[in-house]
C-alpha cells in the first residue's frame, strides 16, 4: 500500500488497518465496488474492508481527517445504490461476518456485516428466528435501521422492534452503544432512520420460537382468476391472526417443473402465505386460502422456516439492473384490485414483477412515537419491482414502474417505505410522520451535524 491519492496518503490508515484497503488503481476494485443492482455504477476514492469495531474507528477517524463523505454497505441490496458512493469512502462490512447466539436470554448479536441468510442459519439450530429479510442475501444492516419487514413481522414486530442493543462508530470516531439505557436518542433514531448516525459494527436481536417447521409456500392462478382470488383473499387476511403473513405478486410464470405447462410465460398471481405457529393450526388457517380460485398450483405445506426465508431467492439475482419503489396502501379496494391487475407486467423482462405485503398485527401495534417510522398502520404495502438486463431497456421498464405507482395513487396512503424508495431526496419526508422527521433531523445535529454519512436516504442536520 503506498502513494498520496485523492482519497489522501492511505499509508496512514494501513499501518492501523487489520482489514482491507481497495483504491482504484488495485486489483479488486471493479468488483469490490459492485453493489447488488447492476445499474449503480459509482466509483469510491476509497474502499475500506474492517475486519472489527476498531479497523471501522480507524476508517471513519481517517475519512474525517480527509474531509471525506462515507458510504457503508451491509449485504449491498439498496436498489437506489445508496451502499456505494463517488468521491467518497466506502466502509464495506462483508468481512464482519460473526454471530453470536444466546439461546437462553433468546438473543443474538450479530455483526454489521451479516446476511439474513447467514443469521437464520445460525439461530435455526436453536429452534429461535427474529424478523428478517425474505430473501437470504439482504444484509441485516440497511434492512433493520431502516425499519424492516418480514414474514414473522405481523406476530413479532419489524426487525428494528426487535433491536436490543447496537453499537455505533460516529462520525466524530467514537464507539457507542445504544439500547434503552445508554444514548437512547440514538437507538430511538436506529429504528427507521437508516444509515444516517453512524455505522452499526454490531446489532442484537430479540429471538422468538420460530418451527423448526412452519407451513408456507404459494399458491399460482391464471391472471383471469386474479381480481375474484384477491377479493376472497382481502376478506380472510383482514381478520386473520397475527400468525398469517402474506404476500401476493403479479408476475410472469417460469417455465418450471412446479408451474403448470399451460401457464409457463404467461403473467400469473402468485399468493405466498407464511403461518409461523403449529403447523397443525397453520393447516387448519391457509386452509381457506387454499380454496379460493381454487388455484391452478398449491405448492403450500410444512416447511422448515430457512426454506421459507430463501423461496423468493431465485426471483432476486445479482448482476440485474433493478428499480422499485414502496408505496404504502390504506386499503384494498375493488377499484384498487382491478387497477393492479390492469397493471400487471407483460412483455417485459421476466424478473418483473408487482409485489404487494399485507402487514398489520405486531406492526400496527407500536406507537408511532416509539420508533422512527412512519406509516405503520397502513394494511398494505404495494412493491412493484422492474428487473432487465441490458441498459437499452431503462426507460421501458423504469415507465412501467412509474405507471404503477401513479394509478395506485388514489389507494395510497402517500407515505413510502424508504428502503424500497428510489435515490430521491424528496422523498424522504414521506417516510416518517412529521414528528419523526422532526426528531431525526435534530438528532442529526446531535450526532452527524457534518453529514459524513450522507450516501442514504438523507436526513439532512436542522442546522
Ligand atoms: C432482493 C431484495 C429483497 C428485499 N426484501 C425485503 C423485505 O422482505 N423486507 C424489507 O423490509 N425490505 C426488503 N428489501 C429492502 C431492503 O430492506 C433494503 O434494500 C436494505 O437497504 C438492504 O439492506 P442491506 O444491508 O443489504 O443494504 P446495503 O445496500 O448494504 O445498505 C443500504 C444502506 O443502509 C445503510 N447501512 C447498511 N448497513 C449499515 C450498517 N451496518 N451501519 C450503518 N448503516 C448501514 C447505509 O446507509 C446503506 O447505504 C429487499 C431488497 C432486495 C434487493
Amino acid at each position: 500500500m503506498s502513494s498520496t491519492t485523492n482519497a489522501g496518503p492511505v499509508e496512514k490508515l494501513a499501518s492501523t488497518f487489520s482489514g482491507e484497503l481497495i483504491r482504484p488503481v488495485d486489483g479488486g476494485y471493479e468488483p469490490a465496488r459492485r453493489v447488488w443492482n447492476a445499474a449503480i455504477d459509482k466509483r469510491p476514492l476509497l474502499i475500506a474492508r474492517p475486519r472489527g469495531s476498531a479497523d471501522v474507528l480507524a476508517a471513519v477517524r481517517y475519512a474525517a481527517d480527509q474531509g471525506l463523505p462515507v458510504a457503508v454497505r451491509c449485504g449491498g441490496h439498496s436498489v437506489a445504490g445508496t451502499s456505494v458512493c463517488d468521491d467518497g469512502m466506502l466502509v464495506d462490512l462483508s468481512l464482519m461476518k460473526e454471530v453470536q447466539v444466546d439461546a437462553a436470554a433468546r438473543t443474538a448479536r450479530a455483526a454489521g456485516g451479516v446476511t439474513w441468510g447467514e443469521y437464520d442459519r445460525a439461530t435455526e439450530p436453536f429452534g429461535l428466528a427474529s424478523p428478517g429479510g425474505r430473501v437470504t442475501t439482504t444484509g441485516i444492516g440497511g434492512f433493520t435501521l431502516g425499519g424492516g419487514y418480514g414474514w414473522l413481522s405481523p406476530k413479532h414486530g419489524l426487525a428494528c422492534d426487535n433491536l436490543v442493543s447496537a453499537e455505533v462508530v460516529t462520525a466524530d470516531g467514537r464507539l457507542l452503544t445504544a439500547n434503552d439505557r445508554e444514548n437512547s436518542d440514538l437507538f430511538w433514531g436506529l429504528h427507521g432512520g437508516g444509515g444516517n448516525f453512524g455505522v452499526v459494527t454490531s446489532f442484537e436481536f430479540r429471538l422468538h420460537p420460530v418451527g423448526p417447521s412452519i407451513t408456507g409456500g404459494m399458491l399460482l392462478h391464471p391472471l383471469e382468476q386474479a381480481a375474484e382470488v384477491l377479493r376472497g383473499y382481502r376478506e380472510y387476511v383482514d381478520g386473520g391472526p397475527d400468525e398469517l403473513s402474506t404476500a401476493f405478486a403479479l408476475f410472469p410464470a417460469p417455465p418450471e417443473p412446479f408451474v403448470p405447462a399451460e401457464l409457463h410465460g404467461r403473467t400469473v398471481l402468485g399468493m405466498i402465505v407464511c403461518h409461523c405457529g403449529d403447523p397443525e393450526e397453520g393447516a387448519r388457517v391457509v386452509a381457506p386460502l387454499r380454496r379460493l380460485g381454487p388455484p391452478a398450483a398449491d405448492l403450500v405445506g410444512p416447511m422448515p422456516y430457512t426454506t421459507l426465508q430463501a423461496l423468493l431467492d431465485p426471483t432476486a439475482p445479482p448482476g440485474w439492473r433493478w428499480y422499485n419503489s414502496g408505496d404504502h396502501l390504506a386499503e384494498l379496494t375493488d377499484e384498487a384490485i382491478d387497477v393492479l391487475v390492469q397493471h400487471a407486467p407483460s412483455g417485459l423482462a421476466p424478473l418483473t414483477q408487482i409485489i404487494v405485503f399485507r402487514h398489520g398485527g405486531a406492526v400496527g401495534r407500536v406507537p408511532e412515537t416509539g420508533t422512527a417510522v412512519g406509516n405503520r398502520a397502513a394494511p398494505y404495502l404495494l412493491h412493484p419491482l422492474a428487473a432487465w438486463l441490458s441498459a437499452d431497456d431503462d426507460d421501458r421498464h423504469m415507465a412501467w414502474l412509474r405507471d404503477v405507482v401513479d394509478a395506485m395513487k388514489p389507494y395510497s396512503t402517500g407515505g413510502v417505505y424508504l428502503n424500497f424508495a428510489p435515490d430521491d431526496d424528496a422523498i424522504v419526508p414521506g417516510g416518517y410522520s412529521r414528528e419523526q422527521y422532526a426528531r431525526l433531523r435534530a438528532l442529526k445535529d446531535v450526532y452527524e451535524a457534518s453529514n459524513m454519512f450522507r450516501f442514504n436516504h438523507n436526513i439532512r442536520p436542522a442546522t
